[in-house]
């Protein structure tokens, strides 16, 4: 059952959540395997403690459902295939589909020539980028990512007052052996768009040093992050998270063919991703059982950095969102009721009730 969380919130099972989600897509026409690929990767990004790529999302979804924008029921397009090289188009359909379906073309290539190149362009929102460093992962690979974001600019670049680019997230999946991998996973802004829509939903200030406002000014008022007039996300650590940001837009949006964010907007509301993924299969480098013994050598020494008294010791990427899953299993997920209200809003515009989908998120079976 539902239960109330801290003020303003509301805790659902995983598995109702999941549920909700999975008859909110449908409703808007998608094939039952769709909705769940949909449903269910959204729902892990809250339960991995990312809540700006979680089920809010499908708001946003449903908008570009309905403005044309996002496609349903579609599938990777081959563009070219040369072995190691993909080129792929998404077509404007799901990205939890067709990214999905991108990284199994490429983990089968990687596995058999022992790297692949997929540029994937035109993918409706990819979500989590570290859920697709996960499905390489699933498969020993080493992955690296690069995303450009097509939709309208919303972060300045380092130096800038105004709005140039996207959130363009970089990716790093690095496998151990007989341990939990690498997931590096993040935005190239300081923080992700979504957590400017989360603090906004819950009346609170974004960090100093993310936002400006409509005129360039520093702001903490995360309503210029999210409604006009828009100011700009600034990018982490200057020139550095600037820089990733450019290659993540040269290479997602131009090298992919996809395009980058200075394309003239359509007038519809999408978020397109292009995505530049190289995978690499460290059996066929010749050097995996090396590279098994020397990462874990490596990690013991990095963990014996001394750290002050009582703090919690050295975390090292995908261990936050790791434990994140196993607090959401146990405990279920907290929703504000401004993201709520969105999800029943959206549903109504495809039809579905409000009454259907809280009874839906309400069971746990
Ligand atoms: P973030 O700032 O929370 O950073 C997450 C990364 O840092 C993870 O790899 C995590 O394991 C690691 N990490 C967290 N705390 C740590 C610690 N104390 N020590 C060491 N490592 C630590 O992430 P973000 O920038 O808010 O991005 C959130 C998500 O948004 C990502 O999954 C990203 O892919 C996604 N995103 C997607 C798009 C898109 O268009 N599809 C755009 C932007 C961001």
């Amino acid at each position: 059952m539902k239960q109330p969380a801290r003020a303003g919130t509301v805790t659902w099972p995983m598995r109702g959540l999941t549920r909700a989600i999975e008859a909110l897509v449908a409703a808007g026409g998608s094939a039952p395997e769709e909705a769940r690929l949909v449903a269910a990767n959204l729902v892990l990004a809250n339960a991995s403690g990312h809540d700006s790529h979680g089920v809010g999302m499908a708001a946003r979804y449903v908008d570009s459902l309905l403005q044309g924008g996002l496609r349903v029921n579609q599938h990777v397009q081959v563009q070219l295939d040369t072995g190691s090289l993909l080129r792929l188009d998404g077509s404007s359909g799901y990205g939890q589909v067709v990214g999905r379906e991108a990284m199994a073309l490429g983990c089968e290539r990687a596995l058999q020539q022992g790297v692949c190149v997929v540029a994937l362009a035109n993918a409706h929102h990819l979500g989590r980028i570290g859920h697709w460093a996960e499905q390489c992962l699933e498969q020993g690979l080493v992955s690296l990512h690069f995303v450009n974001v097509v939709a309208r600019p919303i972060v300045a670049p380092h130096g800038g007052l105004d709005a140039r680019t996207g959130t363009n997230p970089v990716c790093v999946g690095i496998p151990r052996a007989g341990h939990e991998p690498i997931v590096l996973d993040f935005a190239t802004s300081r923080i992700a768009q979504g957590k400017a829509r989360v603090a906004y939903h819950r009346g609170l200030p974004v960090p100093e040093g993310t936002l400006l406002d409509d005129r360039g000014a520093p702001t903490t008022e995360a309503r210029y992050g999210v409604v006009p007039p828009y100011g700009a996300l600034l990018p982490f650590g200057e020139h550095k998270g600037f820089g990733l940001s450019l290659v993540a837009e040269l290479l997602g949006g131009a090298l992919t063919g996809g395009g980058t964010c200075r394309e003239p907007d359509t007038g519809k509301r999408r978020i397109l991703n292009g995505m530049l993924s190289i995978l690499l299969d460290p059996a066929h480098l010749g050097t995996s059982t090396y590279f098994a013994a020397e990462t874990e050598a490596y990690i013991d020494w990095l963990r014996r950095s001394p750290t002050p008294a009582g703090a919690p010791g050295i975390t090292l990427a995908g261990e936050p969102e790791r434990a994140a899953r196993r607090r959401a299993a146990e405990q279920g997920i907290d929703l504000d009721e401004g993201t709520w209200q969105e999800l029943l809003n959206a549903a109504q515009k495809l039809g579905l009730s409000a009454e259907r989908v809280e009874r839906l998120a309400a069971s746990d079976i």
